[in-house]
């Protein structure tokens, strides 16, 4: 899940990274509201998920309160790689000397956080590697011995970092890596990590990949917004839960199970809503959860619930769909294949609730696709 810039800038607050005072604005006139009690000069900064706001016009400097809401009025007009601006970032203007870049993140083949640094910071990393890859430094961090101080001066002092600037860089650098151990990112990054003339370092952007199955549990606020409010009901229930955008809600235990379900669907004509995985040895509160989480998306026409039971007891799950139902009132229908540990107790507590089980996966995909046309 990559967070938006204020959302990243919060968790860097509490790691006690220098980001400049800032607040959110979602019109013109909040805009000049919170520029006034900031100070001129703002910088007015479009709150969405792409990068590169800066060359798309999402970024924008204003020398007075009444020129920050003239800005934000072009910014919140914009829509910058397909998302509409909705919100913006008001932050207090940082006087620019140089800009660093900065950034942590999961070297898969190294199976190791690699620190990457670059004294051409403010543009695009991508862009720097391309046209000048020597500038850009990395060392390996050891995950099991953190980051030694020694590396990162050695680091900063190989990227020809004025030496009066190291140590308060180092601090930076410890405290970024804090953030990515806190907060058990796969990317944090700071572009640009601003000096200023007389020497102060500054967060002037935030990026921060979390890792969905392993969120930290203090989120920031406002950050239930980035994450689909279904997906964050199943990650409560250890549910793994994946929105799609068709019509027919399923449910299986075994992601291969899962899978193969979407792919029948798929094949007789019908598109999958989601993917649920209740998991093996799911509870009966697990399916129940389940079943109210994908009935709760308004897109899905009907379920299909694929059950092999192995570990996982078929009673144990007819028992969880009954008392969704119940609770519920689920409205669309339902088909039910149950096969396996305890068939026949899970089949008879589905019929005496009305729902009947299907054979085989094949007739529950027709029959869920039949019953949605109907
Ligand atoms: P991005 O384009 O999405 O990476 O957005 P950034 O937050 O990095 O902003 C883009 C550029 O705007 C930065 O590289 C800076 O050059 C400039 N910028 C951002 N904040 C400030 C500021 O406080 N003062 C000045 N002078 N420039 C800023
Ligand atoms: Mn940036």
């Amino acid at each position: 899940m990559k967070l938006l810039e204020y959302q990243g800038k919060r968790l860097f607050e509490r790691v006690g990274l220098p980001v400049p005072p800032g607040e959110l604005a979602e019109s013109p006139e909040q805009a000049e509201e919170v520029a006034k009690r900031l100070g001129a000069p703002v910088v007015v900064k479009a709150q969405v998920a792409a990068g590169g706001r800066g060359k798309a016009g999402g970024v924008k400097l204003a020398q007075s309160p009444e020129e920050a809401g003239q800005k934000a009025e072009e910014i919140l007009r914009l829509t910058i790689q397909g998302e509409p601006v909705r919100r913006l970032l008001i932050t207090q203007a940082v006087e620019i000397e140089r800009e660093y870049y900065l950034g942590i993140t999961l070297d898969r083949s190294q199976r190791r956080p690699v620190l990457i640094f670059s004294p051409q910071g403010g543009v695009d990393i991508e862009e720097v590697a391309r046209t000048s890859p020597e500038s850009i430094h990395k060392t390996p961090i050891s995950p099991l011995e953190g980051l030694h101080p020694y590396q990162v001066r050695s680091l900063l002092f190989a990227s020809g970092v004025p030496p009066g600037e190291i140590r308060p860089l180092s601090d930076v650098v410890a405290k970024l890596y804090r953030a990515f151990t806190e907060f058990r990112a796969h990317l944090v990054e700071i572009n640009p990590l601003a000096v200023t003339p007389s020497g102060e370092l500054w967060a002037l952007d935030s990026k921060f990949i979390l890792d969905d199955d392993d969120l930290p549990q203090e989120l920031p606020e406002g950050i239930e917004e980035v994450l689909d409010p279904l997906e964050r009901e199943a990650q409560k229930y250890d549910l793994q839960y994946v929105k799609l955008d068709g019509e027919v809600g399923i449910i299986g235990n075994g992601a291969g199970l899962v899978m193969a379900t979407l792919d029948l669907v798929q094949l007789v004509g019908g598109r999958p809503a989601n993917f649920l995985d209740i998991g093996g040895g799911a509870s009966a509160e697990q399916m129940q959860k389940a079943l109210e989480l994908v009935v709760s998306d308004p897109d899905v026409k009907g379920v299909f619930i694929n059950i092999f039971g192995g570990i996982t007891r078929c009673d144990v799950v007819a028992q969880g769909i009954l008392a969704a139902r119940e609770k519920l009132d689920v409205s669309v229908p339902l088909v039910v294949r149950l096969v396996g540990t305890n068939e026949e107790a899970g089949r008879r507590r589905c019929e005496a609730a009305g729902v009947v089980p299907v054979a085989s996966m094949e007739e529950g995909a027709e029959r869920i696709v039949q019953l949605i046309r109907a």
